[in-house]
């Protein structure tokens, strides 16, 4: 019989028994056995080196149906904790996915903010260029109607 157990506080009432070595044996609770939650006393020095044959179930054998049921709430409890390690898993996943995607939005953000400054300077240069093209426009005119009253003037003139 493979027994997982745990240490339990044993009440002061009960005369608790000494171990083989002669200390006092704490009382466990055994978890992986044919009646999962049954107690029982064992060494003192259980898990230990020095540790002694002493055991002795502390529980009365309790029916084969609350075995079962208790066996059935065991794996239960195990599948959950195997579901619950899955999202755990998934959770870290995602977390690490929606660190990776805002990063990405940042940068993008970034590039964003770099192209409206540079769309802001270009639309001034536009603007720029605009205002020196009317007014070498209205030179050109100028100087063009200039030269015509010139020619004018002298073709009249002879
Ligand atoms: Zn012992």
């Amino acid at each position: 019989m493979a027994i997982s157990s745990s240490i339990s506080s044993s009440s002061a009432d009960v005369a608790v028994p000494c171990c083989h070595c002669g200390m006092r044996s704490p009382m466990r609770t055994a978890w992986r056995c044919d009646y999962p939650g049954r107690r029982f006393y064992g060494c003192a020095a259980y898990g230990g080196p020095n540790c002694c044959t002493f055991f002795e179930w502390f529980d009365p054998e309790p029916p084969k149906r609350f075995a079962d049921v208790i066996r059935n709430l065991l794996e239960a409890n195990e599948s959950l904790s195997i579901d619950n390690h899955n999202m755990m898993k998934t959770n870290f996943e995602l977390t690490a996915a929606l660190r990776e995607t805002t990063k990405k939005a940042e940068e993008l953000a970034a590039d964003v903010d770099s192209m409206v400054a540079s769309n802001v300077v270009l639309g001034e240069d536009l603007t720029t260029c605009v205002v020196s093209r009317r007014w070498l426009r209205s030179a050109l005119v100028a100087v063009l109607s200039a030269l015509i009253a010139c020619v004018w003037l002298r073709v009249v003139n002879n």
